[in-house]
């Protein structure tokens, strides 16, 4: 019997179990392809199959509706594979161990994909209903979302006509998503010369700090370590002479960096005063971050005489120009009405690394405004250059950018506020969404993004919630039948 029985809507979570059963972690969606090219057979629905496993499925208008323009309805297939460390799960041929209890669905000790696999049993439900009243549907399932919004990126969009498209990847019920940020990787690439040299060698740590995804959380201004590091260096230069040994900072572009480290020589005598130097900083920088990082900490450790390779004075001058002179976190904030609480263009240095030959620095930059991403990028390859750095963009993504004039957004919040007797948060995020690809392949486009709860998405602990997914199944349908 299914986990589902007596649970309403009895469409959307019967497609949602059949996804469940299915393999389709970010680069295994092949069979989930194929089984929703077979269910749109099954109904004889037009479908498209990309080579990359892209679905589009065609319905028809239903009567009264044939002169209201197409609409899209868009998700994606791919989830993220997560599990606990216990977990004996293969993400590529099990299926997920669902469960319910009260309100949730969840997954025991695996993701489960809710997102996006419950925007998925929603459209088909739309797409299975002889019922539902609705304008023709240009139904979109991406690929790899979760990767790099490959599917969307690879989308063939001349196959679509619907100008209007409503993306159900957002994961909080009663917030409608009307913008997302434009990204790309920015990386500075300085050439570097080493050489032998002897002096008394400290580890410096730079550590406790709060970190976080670079998108949601860069306007919690806390601190990023690698930059700290940079202002450390050009405190203790003041008072010294030092050499570098090793420079390191941070994981990944998109997330801000909790810790960085430096192995720095100086001279004997100087040893007494670099201690005390690094604390004076210290007490500085806990002095500025008091509200916000009470955990910071730095750590330094005499590791006694040694004879390394260190990078030479003019490498280590060109090094610290870099560190001290790029911008770093929020750049703007929006000024459109209602989204001034929205970060509109910033940045992060999520990586800093040395090795023998060349010193790097990774930033994500990100912005609702495709042009100040570029002109923020223009600015760190004219910091980069100055110094004999290569500056060079990687992984760009399109912003989704906010539509004064959008017609879906006033209907939803019209239907909303009728249903649920109070107004919805309306707003943009400062994070990638596919919306951003579509939205430059189609635009004048009109998008909103909306979905039912889904809490701890990414993690084992993903759950969903089933009333939500009642009201915001609804929601949708509704919306269907006022396009007219
Ligand atoms: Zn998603």
């Amino acid at each position: 019997m299914s986990v589902f029985s007596g649970i309403e809507p009895e469409k959307v979570f019967e497609f949602f179990e059949e996804i469940c059963m299915i393999p389709h972690g970010s680069g295994n969606t092949r069979q989930l392809s194929d089984h929703l090219k077979a269910f749109a057979a099954e109904r004889s629905l037009r479908v498209n199959q990309e080579p990359c496993g892209n679905i589009i499925i065609y319905k028809d208008a239903t009567p009264g509706y044939e002169k209201s323009p197409a609409i899209c309805l868009q998700g994606h297939m791919d989830m993220v594979c997560e599990k606990t460390s216990d977990s004996r799960h293969n993400f590529r041929k099990d299926p997920l161990p669902i469960a319910v209890m009260d309100d949730e669905v969840f997954s025991r000790n695996t993701t489960l994909g809710a997102d996006d696999g419950i925007a998925v049993a929603m459209i088909l439900a739309v797409l299975d209903s002889s019922e539902l009243e609705h304008p023709a549907l240009e139904a979109v399932f991406t690929i790899d979302e979760e990767t790099g919004m490959e599917g969307a990126k690879l989308l063939n969009y001349d196959s679509l006509k619907a100008r209007r498209v409503i993306n159900l990847d957002s994961e909080d019920e009663g917030v409608f998503y009307i913008s997302c940020a434009g990204g790309l990787r920015g990386n500075i690439s300085l050439p570097v010369d080493m050489k032998e040299h002897t002096g008394i060698e400290y580890d410096v740590v730079i550590s406790g700090l709060h970190g976080g995804h670079s998108g949601e959380m860069i306007d919690r201004y806390y601190a990023n370590a690698i930059i700290l590091m940079g202002r450390l260096l050009r405190f203790l230069q003041q008072r010294m002479k030092f050499r570098i040994i090793e420079l390191s900072g941070g994981l990944m572009d998109n997330a801000i960096p909790r810790e960085a480290g430096c192995h720095i020589q100086v001279s004997v005598e100087n040893s007494t005063t670099f201690e005390q130097t690094i604390s004076e900083f210290e007490e500085i920088i806990k002095n500025e971050y008091k509200a916000n990082e009470k955990n910071l900490m730095i750590y330094c450790e005499n590791l006694g005489e040694s004879t390394a390779r260190v990078l030479r004075n003019e490498s280590t001058k060109r090094a610290m120009y870099l560190l001290t002179a790029v911008p770093d976190g929020v750049i703007k904030m929006c000024r459109e009405k209602g989204q001034e609480n929205l970060v509109q263009t910033s940045l992060n240095f999520g990586i800093m690394r040395l090795s023998e030959g060349r010193f790097t620095l990774e930033a994500g930059l990100r912005s609702s405004v495709s042009s100040e991403k570029h002109a923020l990028s223009a600015k760190l390859k004219v910091i980069a250059e100055a110094v004999g750095a290569e500056y060079t963009e990687k992984a760009n993504y399109p912003a989704w950018e906010y539509n004064e004039e959008s017609e879906l957004l006033p209907m939803l919040i019209r239907l909303y506020e009728s249903s649920y007797g109070q107004s919805p948060v309306v707003k943009g995020i400062h994070a990638g969404l596919e919306c951003g690809v579509i939205y430059k392949a189609l635009k004048p486009v009109d998008i909103v993004s909306f979905g039912p709860t889904i809490k701890s998405a990414h993690t084992p602990k993903e759950t969903l919630s089933i009333s939500s997914t009642e009201r915001t199944y609804r929601l949708l349908c509704d919306l269907l039948k006022e396009l007219k």
